[in-house]
């Protein structure tokens, strides 16, 4: 029997930040992954946008959650000899008048200083891109080459002897008083980080998760060259060469199938900006581990206190994993209350 301290389950954005999380505080971890190809975070474009584009608010937390990440994030690159995150601004191409109007209404409001730039600008090749109305660029953006990371940290984890390639199957788990046995290790805890695998889990299937499938496709343009994320209703991000288009939104077909349907989506929504020909190279699926509430699900589980779960990162797991494993860490090491807001507590019906 082998002995660590905390048996996660699953090798994602919240299982991987949660282990490193966890490692920093001298606890041993083991990681177990089936090593699915499409993964949400796999699948994800990775980016870090601070604005909501449709109301132009703050991103829930933002203030607390980003610098984090990027702490977090550069860390890592030390750690592992490689850059992942990369500061970039993104562009909102503006549709008309009034949507560049309210911009600047909105620039000039305190509260998002730090957060959109003021001024309209007009960046990119005209005969490219259709922007008559010009754009302007949200501040400290950026995004995180998920699986490039997600690639290197898994090396990391194998290097100390801390990562299983299997998946977890729950009718091995063994309750004792002083630990939990899971094939040949036992545990104080098993934290289950499995992305929207969680409706499976038999102890944590009341979590009201409400999926969303989304497709991203890989493109090159004939002639276009842009240096700067863009949005424009999808967003087109540069990306090791080529270009990220996404991400589509659908909350009924909950498979990890790419379809016709969401490709000609995301290639319509650009053909109406860009003037250009626009070559797909690879589409790939994922299901998000989105909420009811949209807040993600913390904590441990109300009768098996050996059994936590770290999930429902939703849209933003970049954004939001390193702050929230901190938060778990806090809760496991000196059992620290966590906010309601991502206490799964708030999901237990109440006795009458
Ligand atoms: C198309 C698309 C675009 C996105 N774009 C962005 C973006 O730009 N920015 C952003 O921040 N977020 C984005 N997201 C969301 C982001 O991907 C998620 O918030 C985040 O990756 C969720 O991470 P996770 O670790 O909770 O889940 P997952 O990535 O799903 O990881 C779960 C892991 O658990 C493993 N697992 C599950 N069950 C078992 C089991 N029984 N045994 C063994 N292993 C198991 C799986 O193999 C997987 O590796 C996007 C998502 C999609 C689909």
């Amino acid at each position: 029997m082998k002995n660590v301290d905390y048996i996660i389950v699953g090798q994602g954005l919240a299982g991987s930040v949660l282990a490193y999380s966890l490692m920093q505080k001298n606890q041993k971890v083991l990681v177990v992954d089936e090593e699915t190809e499409t993964s949400s975070s796999k699948v994800a474009a990775g980016l870090c946008n601070p604005v909501v584009f449709k109301r132009l608010t703050k991103s829930w937390m933002i203030d607390d959650v980003l610098p984090y990440a990027k702490e977090f994030y550069r860390n890592q690159e030390e750690l592992l000899e490689d850059q992942f995150y990369f500061d970039l601004p993104l562009f909102k191409l503006f549709v008309d008048e009034s949507e560049q109007e309210f911009w600047k209404q909105k620039s000039n409001e305190p509260h998002l200083f730090d957060w959109i730039n003021d001024k309209v600008e007009y960046p990119f090749d005209k005969e490219k891109v259709n922007y008559a109305f010009g754009s302007s660029k949200t501040l400290q953006s950026g995004f995180l080459k998920t699986g490039a990371w997600l690639d290197k940290f898994k090396k990391y984890l194998i290097k100390n002897d801390s990562y299983l390639n299997h998946k977890f199957d729950y009718a091995n788990i063994e309750f004792r008083s002083e630990e939990i046995v899971w094939k040949n290790y036992s545990a104080q805890k098993i934290i289950f980080c499995e992305g929207y695998q969680s409706i499976n889990n038999p102890y944590f299937d009341w979590l009201p998760f409400k999926l969303t499938k989304g497709e991203v496709l890989t493109v090159n343009f004939e002639k276009l060259e842009l240096k700067h994320a863009i949005n424009k209703g999808v967003f087109i991000l540069p990306y090791d060469g080529d270009y990220k288009l996404g991400a589509t939104y659908n909350w009924d077909d909950l498979d990890e199938i790419p379809t016709e349907e969401g490709r000609n989506q995301l290639l319509k929504k650009a053909s109406k900006f860009i003037n250009d020909e626009i070559k797909v190279v690879n589409h790939q699926a994922g299901v998000r581990p989105t909420v009811i509430d949209r807040r993600p699900l913390l904590g441990v589980h109300h009768e098996h206190q050996q059994l936590a779960v770290f999930n429902g990162l939703g849209t933003k797991g970049v954004m939001l994993a390193p702050y929230f494993a901190n938060k778990m860490v806090d809760l496991l090491l000196k059992n620290e209350v966590l906010p309601n807001e991502v206490n799964i507590n708030r999901f237990l019906k109440k006795e009458a």
